[in-house]
Formats: structure tokens, sequence, C-alpha cells
């Protein structure tokens, strides 16, 4: 029995169900397919492509050390993912083949397609369910509904996970190394050859070394190093979470969301590390956020039509968003002159990286403030973003736009400089990334006016201009809704 494992965004040894399994039950060889042209049409960073390339190095020679060997190919998109697949199976005498499922259409059209070709072959496929703490259909409100709304949701998976309690898979034993009979047999090498690749050889993203060196020092690739993230998380900051994850200047976040994202550690590791530490309001409010994690994976399932990127509220088609092409090269390239704004856009392009308090900010302030379709942020954040993950982008977007599942209502608008005050109150955050600011005194450095200095640009908007517009533009009479009309000062409610 020779399995085939094929690793997609499970890219860890340990807790991976479809690798664990597949050892289980056979000689396992493991594969990674390269898709390009899927990557590009999926707008994956050039950043996260990189970090799953180290991570693939180190995975390969974690692999050998247990006698698994790790494959290479290349296709351009999906679509040609059955066929290829199909060829080195045969190739390979392979009898089942593993993988962990994938939430969003794409992804589930590419698996269907893949099932058909293994029932054609006669050759098992499993698809485990491993990226989520529960399964999507296994969550369901009392009417046998999918949830809509993330509280109830995350009420009934802690109950459920209290009941049954997170299990984690360990790799102990390391197998015999199998035999590839097709690739040892002299007449058949050639033939298998064209399926098979180095990893180097696969088509990466042409980056300078220089860029290589910076990324790789930034986000270090390897099972081993998201563990010990994790483990300093929980042993040192995780207690002090809920009053400083908040803070974009401060190390108050674990800063696991690109290993999270490509599965160098799994959410079920999280969960359980999680629990060594004191459960406190801050332990309880981490876990909440892997159950964001897991609920945009789970409105992907239940709600396919945001995997089209269509607004999860259908009523709301009628947003006349801008077409303001140079105002959305401002906001890309942090050139609006609210420092806020610009600090988080420089600290993406920098670091493929945001702090979750400015990703809402910026979020805001593109698809509110300057009424611009949340899409273009959403793709944005996908062309920079080592973390970029369809769903939790998605959903974050929508939250942002108002558009989506238990979004922040649409009157709810953020006035960044009110935020960056009260997030950022001494301005180190605002510093870092806007040198030209670091001269200011904490009072005037959120909203500099007058004493903006000549290198920094003038506001591009006046904030409660852009949000009377928003609330137009969502059919909502203003007089509605406490106005902050020349103060800059909404009263908004902070979330
Ligand atoms: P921590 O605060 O330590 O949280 C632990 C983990 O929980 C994270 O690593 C992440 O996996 C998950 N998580 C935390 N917050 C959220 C959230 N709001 N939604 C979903 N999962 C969450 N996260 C991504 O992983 N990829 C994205 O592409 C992404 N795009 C976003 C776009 C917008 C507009 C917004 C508002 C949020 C987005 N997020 C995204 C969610 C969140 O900003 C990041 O997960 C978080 O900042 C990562 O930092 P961390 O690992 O230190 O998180």
């Amino acid at each position: 029995m020779l399995n085939l494992h094929w690793f997609r965004n499970d890219l860890r040894i340990q807790d991976n169900l479809s690798l664990i399994k597949a050892t289980a039950t056979g000689q396992t060889i493991a594969l990674f397919i390269a898709t390009p042209e899927q990557w590009q049409a999926q707008d994956d960073a050039p950043m996260k492509i990189d970090f799953i390339r180290r991570n693939l190095q180190v995975l390969q020679q974690e692999l050998s050390l247990k006698n698994i060997p790790l494959l290479f190919a290349e296709v351009g998109n999906n679509a040609g993912i059955p066929e290829l697949l199909e060829k080195i199976i045969s190739v390979l005498g392979i009898s089942a083949l593993h993988c962990n499922r994938e939430y969003p259409e794409w992804e589930a059209q590419r698996d269907n397609a893949v099932n058909l070709m293994c029932k054609k072959l006669k050759v098992a496929f499993f698809c485990h369910e491993d990226q989520t703490l529960l399964p999507p259909e296994q969550v369901y409100n009392k009417s046998n509904l999918p949830f809509k709304v993330f509280t109830p949701y995350s009420k009934a998976v802690r109950a459920q996970l209290e009941e049954k309690s997170v299990h984690l898979e360990s790799f102990s034993s390391k197998q015999a190394m199998p035999e590839l009979p097709a690739l040892s047999s002299k007449t058949k090498t050639s033939d298998s050859l064209v399926f098979l690749r180095q990893l180097g050889d696969l088509s990466w993203p042409n980056i300078s070394a220089d860029l290589l060196k910076k990324w790789s020092l930034l986000w270090p690739a390897g099972e081993e190093h998201a563990w010990l993230m994790l483990r300093n998380f929980v042993q040192n900051r995780i207690n002090q979470y809920k009053p400083l994850r908040d803070q974009p200047a401060v190390d108050g976040t674990s800063r696991l969301s690109p290993y999270l994202t490509v599965g160098v550690i799994s959410a079920r590791q999280c969960w359980v590390h999680s629990m060594n530490a004191e459960l406190d309001n801050s332990v309880f409010a981490w876990q909440n956020e892997l159950l964001w994690r897991d609920f945009y994976k789970y409105v992907m399932v239940h709600f396919q039509h945001v995997c089209r990127h269509k607004n999860w509220r259908t009523d709301l088609g009628h947003i006349p968003w801008r077409d303001a092409p140079e105002d959305l090269e401002r906001w890309k390239y942090g050139q609006t002159g609210i420092p806020i704004v610009d600090a988080a856009m420089k600290q993406l392009l920098e670091t493929g990286w945001m702090h979750n308090r400015v990703r809402m900010i910026v979020a805001m302030f593109l698809s509110k403030h300057l009424l611009i379709d949340w899409r273009e942020g959403e793709k944005w954040f996908m062309q920079h973003l080592v973390d970029g993950d369809f769903s939790s982008n998605n959903g974050g977007w929508q939250w942002s736009a108002s558009t989506g599942t238990d979004a922040a209502p649409y009157f709810r608008i953020f006035n960044p400089v009110t935020q960056s005050g009260r997030f950022d109150p001494e301005g180190v955050y605002l510093r870092r990334w806007l040198p030209e600011l670091a001269e200011l005194d904490n009072k005037f450095i959120h909203e500099p006016g007058l004493l903006r200095p000549s290198s920094y640009p003038p506001p591009m908007l006046e904030l409660s201009l852009g949000r009377d517009r928003a609330l137009a533009a969502f059919k909502v009479p203003s007089e509605m809704y406490p106005s902050d009309k020349g103060t800059y000062r909404p009263q908004e409610k902070v979330i």
C-alpha cells in the first residue's frame, strides 16, 4: 500500500491529519504542486509565495529524516491538477490519495474534480477536516441553519469543544524508505521526470537576494520556529492580550497569522497550547480570534456567493462606489495625509503584515471615507500580505465595509484620527513608519494640521465630509445618527 499525501495549506508534520492518517495506513510519499497562474489569479503576494517556498525547504529536510520523500510538480492552475495527479498516481503506483480540506469554492471545485479522477482510477481519496477547530458542517443553530452572527457561533463551537475536547495528532514513527518503483526503473525514469521537479526549479517569483534575506529574517520558516513563537506568546504575553492587542506599537499579539495561513502550525495546536496559560479574559479573547478565523471559513462554505467576491449582504448592491483611481493610489502607498492610515499602509508594504486594529482603520477609511469598493482593498491586501488568506481577508474587508456577516453597522464609522489618539497615544507607531513626523508633539502627530512638514502630504479629504458621503451612499438619512460635522470626533463605539 503506497499512499500519497498532497501538501497544500498544511506545511507541517505534527498534527497534520492527512499526513498522519496516510502514514498510519501505509508507506507514504508527499507531494507539493506549484500553480503559478493560480497564485497570480488569486492575488497571492510574492512574499507569501516565498514564505511557502522557504517552508517547503524546511519541510523537505524534516520529512527526509522520517524517510518520507517530498516530491514537487508544477501546473499552471487548478484546472490542470486532476490530469497531473492522475499521471503521478499512475507512475508511482499510489493506492490512496490524502489531503486536508480547503473551504473556498475554487478549492472545493478542484477537489471535486480530483475525487472524480480518483474514482476513475479506483484510487481512494481522503479529504480530511484539518484546518478548523470544528468542520463547518458540524455547527448549526437551533433551527438547523448556519449561524450568521459570530457570538452565537462561537458559543456553539465552544460548547462542542468542551464536550469533546480538542485532540492533537502527533507524528512519531519513522517509516521505512518507500521504494519508488516507477522512478527507479530505467525505462520509465524519463516519463516520470516529466512531471517531477526539484523545489528550486519551480516557478517562484523573481525576487532580489536582498529582499529574500529581509523576508526570511522577518518571517523565519519552519514548524519549529512557529512553535517557538507560540510557546513564547503563551508563556509571556497571552495574559496581557486583552489590554494590549489593540495597540499597534506594542508586540501584544502572537503574529502567528502567516504560519496559520499556510498551515505551519494548526489552529488546534494554538487552541490546546493556549490552555497552558491561566484561563482569563485575555486567553478567552485570543481563543475568540482563532474562532473568527474558523468563522470566516464557515461563511465560505455556507454562503458561497462570498467566494465570488460578492457582498454577503446581497441587499447592498446599490452602494455607489466611487471610481477614483488617484485616491486609491494615495491609499495604497500611504499618501493620504491621515497619519495612522499612511503608517499602516507603509507597514504593509515593508513587512507584508499589518496589525489588526489598523487593518480595520484603513479598510474603513477606504470603503467609507473614500467610498471606494472594498474589493479594491481586498485585492491590494492579498497582493501584499504574507498572511493573505482568502476567507479572513474577505471577512475582514466585508466586516469593515458593512457588507458582511456580523459586520460593523454602516453608521459606525471609525474616525482614523480618534482611533490613532486612542490606540497609539504617544505616536510610537506613527513615528516608526512615518519618520517625517517624528519631531511632532504627541498632541499634533495624529493630525498635524498647520504643523505638517512639507515632506508629508496634506489630508486628502475632510473626514466629516467623507463620513457624511458614506452615510448618504448607504441610503441613510444622516440626521438619524450623531453628527460629527466639523469636529472630526464622531461618537463611535470601540469594538
Ligand atoms: P492574533 O491577535 O495573535 O490572533 C491569533 C490568530 O487568530 C491570528 O494569527 C489569525 O489566524 C486569527 N485571527 C485574529 N484576528 C482575526 C480576525 N479578525 N479574523 C480572522 N482571523 C483572525 N487575517 C489573516 O490571517 N489573513 C488575512 O488575509 C487577513 N486579512 C484581514 C483584512 C482585514 C481588512 C481585517 C480587518 C483583518 C484581516 N485579518 C486577516 C485578520 C487579522 O487582522 C489578522 O489575522 C491578525 O492581525 C494577525 O495577527 P496575529 O497573528 O498577531 O493575530
